[in-house]
């Protein structure tokens, strides 16, 4: 096997949707604050695993984001989070689906890969496994986020795709209709580790898509589709359109992609390729591989992350598409970065 070129390594994302200008520095903020935290773990010694709770952790108590506080609402008005945590050595994972009254579902993830029988775990059944374990239960309006705190009201709206449109493809029915108000919401969030014992492991926490059905599950709770670790290959998180993620198991497929041989940035440019190429969905991946390089690829137009990587600094930012021309392709990751312009964020 080759050699890991980099360990620890960290990196995050605070979703794939469209971020709006006003907000780029509080999701960079909220990234670089996460992986930093997740960081600081890895350098101590502590597993991958603790790493990615620590980091989703971080970002499910933001209410910039749709995973913990914060999180989009159902078509009932409620707040309904899924989470997923996933330890590549073993291949063992825990997830958690539904819950309204669980403050940071991945640490119930966790609490179902380490101390349940089970795996995955939904709704009130999840709830109770919480309170056994000694987990204080919410009350539900305290994931609320900023409806809670000011005069903000929720809006109605879904977000819908055309694939025959011009431009950004991505098309907001809001009622009433407001784009800027869909612009302004929070995204999912996932973290992808690499340890100093060249463990893998990634944690994705979402409140799902806004508007959705109750009940409505996407991808991102689901093995091997919202997340997938394999030591012997590689790890990724995914974020974006649940129902297409799902139909090509978007993060199983890159991880994959890496253990037939691509580097992190190809299988994240290969994926997202796939994803639009097969089911024409929209969506972005983190990725670190076996070597300990990082990707990302998204064909939204912005992606938050950040990520760290052994004797560098913090690189944080919100990725651009301005058009979908080329998914798989961050093109204006260059802009952001001062990268070339295909978006690399290899270590080697
Ligand atoms: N993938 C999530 C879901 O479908 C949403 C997102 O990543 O924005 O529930």
């Amino acid at each position: 096997m080759e050699a890991v070129l980099n360990y620890p390594v960290i990196i995050v994302h605070g979703g794939a949707w469209y971020i709006r200008d006003r907000d780029v520095e509080g999701h960079t903020a909220g990234c670089r604050e996460a992986a930093l935290v997740g960081w600081e773990l890895l350098k101590g010694g502590a597993p991958a695993v603790d790493a990615v709770e620590a980091a989703v952790r971080v970002l499910e108590d933001n209410p910039a984001y749709d995973a913990g506080r914060g999180s989009y609402l159902n078509s009932a008005g409620r707040v309904q989070l899924d989470a997923i945590v996933m330890d590549g050595r073993t291949l063992d994972f825990g997830a958690v689906a539904a819950v309204e009254r669980i403050r940071n579902p991945v640490s119930l993830a966790r609490l179902v890969m380490e101390r349940s029988e089970h795996r995955f775990v939904v709704g009130a059944g999840a709830e109770a496994l919480a309170e056994s374990y000694g987990v204080p239960l919410c009350d539900p309006d305290d994931l609320l986020g900023r409806i809670n705190e000011g005069s903000w009201s929720p809006p109605r709206y879904r977000i819908v795709t055309d694939p025959t449109a011009e431009g950004g493809l991505i098309h907001a029915a809001v009622d009433p209709p407001d784009l800027t108000v869909v612009q302004g919401a929070g995204d999912t969030v996932g973290a992808v580790a690499l340890d100093v014992s060249e463990r893998l492991a990634v944690a994705t926490s979402t409140g799902g898509t806004p508007d959705k059905w109750p009940g409505r599950v996407g991808d991102s709770p689901l093995v091997g589709c919202g997340a997938y670790a394999d030591d012997t290959a590689g790890a990724a998180a995914a974020t974006g359109v649940g129902e297409a993620l799902m139909r090509i198991v978007t993060s199983k497929t890159a991880v994959d992609m890496m253990a037939e041989g691509l580097a992190a940035q190809e299988a994240a440019d290969a994926v997202i390729g796939k994803l639009w190429e097969r089911v024409r969905g929209y969506g972005g991946v983190i990725l670190i591989d076996r070597r300990g390089r990082v990707g990302l690829a998204h064909n939204t137009p912005n992606l938050a992350y950040a990520y760290v990587l052994p004797g560098q600094s913090v690189v944080a930012g919100v990725a651009r598409e301005t058009r979908i021309s080329a998914p798989g392709r961050a093109e204006g990751l260059a802009a952001v970065r001062g990268l070339d312009g295909r978006g690399r964020v290899t270590a080697d």
